[in-house]
C-alpha cells in the first residue's frame, strides 16, 4: 500500500511510483507526458481502485461528468494521502457533491469574460494587455476552476476560439504589448503548435510580453522537456506563471522541471488561489513560498477564490487572506509575499487587498505600523504640509 511520508511539507521528494508501484510502470512510460496524460484518472472505477471514497466524493465524482470533468494524472494522483479524507491535494481534484450545491452568489462566468470579449477566446479587459485562452483542456481539472463553463469539454458551454480574428484583432490594436496565453493550459499543446502561436504573436511589432499561465509544470512535469525549453527561449522576453497551491505540490520532479525553465532565461512567477482546508493557513502557505523561492519562483498573486458555481466548500472568507499576508509580511522574505487580490465579480479586474498599516494620513504626516505592530510616524514634506 501507499504510504504517504511523513510531514514536514517543507522538503522537496518524489512520490512516484506510489499508487503505480505493483503496475511496474516502466522509468521510460513514467517519465513520459503522453503516458501521464494517458493514465489520467478520469472514473469513478479508477479512483475507486485507489481511494476509499467518501459519499460526498462518490456522488460527486458520478455528478461531474455533465460540469467539469474529472482528470488527475498519476504524477498528481500520487501526492494524495489515502490514509486522509481531507488531504489538501485530493480536495482540489476529487469531485464532491458539494459542487452541486446552488448558491445564488455563485456564477458561471464569475469574472465577466465573455463580456470583454471582442473576439471568442480573447479577453480585452485592461488598456494594454489581453488573455488569450488558446485550449480548452488541461493535464488535471481543478474543481474549483473559474473557467469552469468552457473548460473540459462537458461544461454549458464551448470555447470557439478564432485563431485569425485573435491576430488581426492583436495587429491592429498597437495598444496591447502585453499577451497572456491560458486556457486550458497552452503547454499542452505540441512543441510545433506553440512555436507556431508565439513566433504569430512575435511577429507583431508592438507586442513586448509574452507570458503563459500554466499548471502543466505541476501536474505533468514530464512535459517540460529541453527541447520545449529550447523552442520557449526563441521567443523572449517570455514569463510563466504555474499554479501551485500547497507545498507538497513541489516535488523533485516539478523543481527540476522549473529549474529548466529558469536555465532557459524563462522568469517564473506563481498564482495560489485561496482555498478552504488547503491553503488557508499561513504555516502552509509559508512553508509553499518557501519552497517556490528555492525553485526560482516568485510568489506573484493569492487570489481569493472566485464566485464560481459549486465553489462554496472550498471558499474562505476574505479576512483569512488577509491575515496570512499580515503573517508573511515583514516576517519573511519579500519576494515570498505574494499580492492578495479578488477578481472582482461581474468583471473589474484584479482589485488589491492589504492589510492596514496605515493608522492616520493627513496633511502633516502619516502614523503607520509594522509588522510587529509598534507605530511609527513619517512627517509629510514642509513644502506640502498646509
Ligand atoms: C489577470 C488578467 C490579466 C493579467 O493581469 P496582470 O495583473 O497584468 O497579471 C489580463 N487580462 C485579464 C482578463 C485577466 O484576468
Amino acid at each position: 500500500m501507499h504510504h504517504l511520508p511523513p510531514l514536514p511539507e517543507k522538503e522537496f521528494r518524489s512520490y512516484a511510483p506510489g499508487y503505480w508501484s505493483s503496475k511496474n510502470v516502466s522509468a521510460s512510460d513514467w517519465n513520459s507526458a503522453t503516458w501521464q496524460l494517458k493514465n489520467r484518472i478520469t472514473t469513478l472505477a479508477q479512483l475507486e481502485e485507489h481511494l476509499a471514497l467518501t459519499e460526498e466524493e462518490r456522488a460527486g465524482v458520478l455528478l461531474s461528468g455533465n460540469k467539469l470533468a474529472m482528470a488527475i494524472t498519476p504524477h498528481y494522483f500520487n501526492l494524495i494521502d489515502p490514509e486522509d479524507p481531507n488531504c489538501p491535494i485530493r480536495r482540489q481534484v476529487v469531485p464532491r457533491i458539494e459542487e452541486s450545491w446552488e448558491d445564488p452568489d455563485e456564477m458561471s462566468d464569475p469574472c465577466g469574460e465573455d463580456s470583454h470579449m471582442p473576439v471568442p477566446g480573447l479577453v480585452h479587459r485592461y488598456p494594454d494587455r489581453v488573455l488569450f485562452l488558446v485550449t480548452d483542456r488541461c493535464a488535471s481539472y481543478c474543481r474549483y476552476c473559474t473557467r469552469s463553463r468552457v473548460v473540459s469539454g462537458v461544461g454549458e458551454q464551448e470555447l470557439h476560439t478564432e485563431f485569425e480574428a485573435a491576430f488581426r484583432y492583436l495587429e491592429r490594436h498597437t495598444e496591447v504589448r502585453d499577451v497572456l496565453l491560458s486556457g486550458g493550459d497552452a503547454l499542452l499543446f505540441s512543441d510545433a503548435k506553440l512555436d507556431a502561436i508565439l513566433t504569430r504573436l512575435r511577429s507583431i511589432k508592438h507586442i513586448e510580453f509574452v507570458r503563459i499561465g500554466s499548471r502543466v509544470p505541476i501536474f505533468v512535469p514530464q512535459r517540460i522537456t529541453p527541447e520545449l525549453c529550447k523552442m520557449l527561449q526563441k521567443h523572449h522576453p517570455l514569463w510563466l506563471s504555474i499554479h501551485t497551491n500547497h507545498p507538497r505540490e513541489l516535488t523533485t520532479e516539478v523543481r527540476d522541471a522549473l529549474a529548466l525553465l529558469a536555465n532557459h532565461g524563462v522568469p517564473l512567477g506563481n498564482q495560489s488561489v485561496l482555498l478552504r482546508g488547503v491553503n488557508d493557513n499561513a504555516e502552509v502557505m509559508k512553508s509553499l513560498v518557501h519552497k517556490l523561492l528555492m525553485c526560482r519562483v516568485r510568489p506573484y498573486y493569492l487570489y481569493q477564490c472566485d464566485l464560481i458555481q459549486g465553489s462554496s466548500h472550498l471558499r474562505t472568507s476574505v479576512a483569512d487572506g488577509i491575515d496570512i499576508i499580515e503573517q508573511l509580511r515583514g516576517h519573511t522574505t519579500g519576494y515570498a509575499v505574494p499580492q492578495f487580490v479578488i477578481d472582482a465579480p461581474g468583471g473589474g479586474g484584479k482589485v488589491p487587498l492589504n492589510p492596514d498599516y496605515v493608522l492616520v494620513r493627513d496633511e502633516q504626516r502619516v502614523v503607520i505600523r509594522n509588522y510587529e505592530g509598534k507605530t511609527f510616524e513619517y512627517p509629510e514634506p514642509a513644502l506640502v504640509r498646509r
